[in-house]
């Protein structure tokens, strides 16, 4: 995340704030401009909808009453239940974070209508009130979040039951979203045949493997060729457990940029965003990683950074990158384009 100003005042303010702390002003961030805005006076911004809770701090546009991120939404948390506008404030704020994300990737963020019936949509379902179970998934643009996954004592005990080392809302989202993304970039393109050479066939029995996952748990050499042990399980998973990585490592890579973590290396990449030097973002980043699971356990707390990177994942991770570049320049290059004549 890139340092953020205050309209008013020009102090630092965070991604998450909705009043300056410094000088009192009333902000929203406008997903569009990358800017924190004001609500009151010169540049004023419309409020998103959702405000009025406390639930999300962005500002809304194009006549629209919700943001870009609350657009999407068309199941919400049941708030008469105790707990759920917290469970809700914090889905939201995950999910604002990797939905912009993916507009700084260059990817499109269309919400499901009529017209639009492929588009992204979320359900967030609780099992206390759901007839069936309620499982964290995506299908066919619609993203499924069973918000127990807001408890952290609920989520951490998951964690470590299915022994994953790593297991945050802004992880569900970035890897619900990029199963999304593979069905809009990879699926009916030409790129689907390097695709399964790399991440295997994705026609491959879904539940099958997925039992058989769970039954027989990862390949003991799953660390040279996947980025986690569940991406093992299919080439789906695959796909989007490495998916979710690669934006983990850029959204990282902009903070570290920004607070001028970065050594020399770093200097090649202007934006970890929109870089097209894969090489440069992966020598600046590991590097971080490491100081940062030393700050960490200086503390006692587990390592920010719980993984490895095989010479395979980064192959996998770099072919990620070049399909999202490609999508970034192609988009940049229609906006670009004259408008026809005659
Ligand atoms: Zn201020
Ligand atoms: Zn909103
Ligand atoms: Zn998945």
């Amino acid at each position: 995340m890139r340092h953020l100003s205050c309209p008013a005042c020009g102090s630092r303010v965070f991604f998450e704030n909705y009043v300056c702390l410094a000088c009192g002003a009333q902000i929203a961030f406008s997903p569009e401009a990358g800017l924190m805005a004001p609500l009151w006076g010169d540049g004023a911004v419309p409020a998103c909808g959702n405000r009025s809770q406390f639930v999300c701090n962005w500002a809304t546009s194009d006549g629209e009453t919700m943001c870009r991120a609350c657009r999407l939404d068309s199941v919400i948390p049941n708030l008469s239940f105790a707990g759920n506008l917290d469970r809700w404030r914090r889905i939201e704020q995950a999910k604002r974070r990797v939905v912009h994300d993916f507009m700084r990737l260059g990817l499109p963020i269309e919400a499901r209508n009529s017209a639009n019936p492929g588009g992204l949509t979320f359900h967030f379902l609780s099992a206390d009130l759901a007839a069936a179970p309620v499982m964290t998934g995506h299908d066919s643009g619609l993203v499924t979040l069973d918000i127990a996954e807001a408890d952290d004592a609920v989520r951490e005990h998951r964690r470590a039951e299915m022994r994953e080392p790593y297991r945050t809302l802004v992880g569900h989202f970035r890897h619900e979203l990029a199963h999304h993304y593979f069905e809009r970039l990879v699926l009916n393109s030409n790129d689907i045949q390097a695709c399964r050479l790399i991440f295997g066939d994705e026609r491959a029995d879904y539940q099958e493997a997925l039992q058989r996952h769970y039954q027989n748990g990862a390949p003991g050499d799953w660390q040279q060729h996947f980025i986690s042990a569940y991406a093992s399980a299919h080439p789906h998973e695959d796909w989007a457990e490495t998916f979710a990585h690669f934006v983990h490592i850029v959204a990282t890579m902009d903070t570290a940029l920004d607070l001028g973590f970065a050594d020399e290396l770093s200097g090649r990449i202007v934006d970890p965003y929109t870089t097209e030097d894969f090489d440069a973002l992966i020598e600046a980043f590991l590097p971080i990683t490491a100081k940062v699971n030393e700050i960490n356990r200086s503390m006692g707390q587990p390592d920010m950074y719980p993984f490895v990177l095989s010479e395979e994942v980064k192959g996998k991770l770099h072919f990620i990158h070049m399909i999202v570049a490609r999508n970034a320049r192609a988009r940049s290059d229609a906006a670009r384009a004259p408008e026809p004549v005659g």
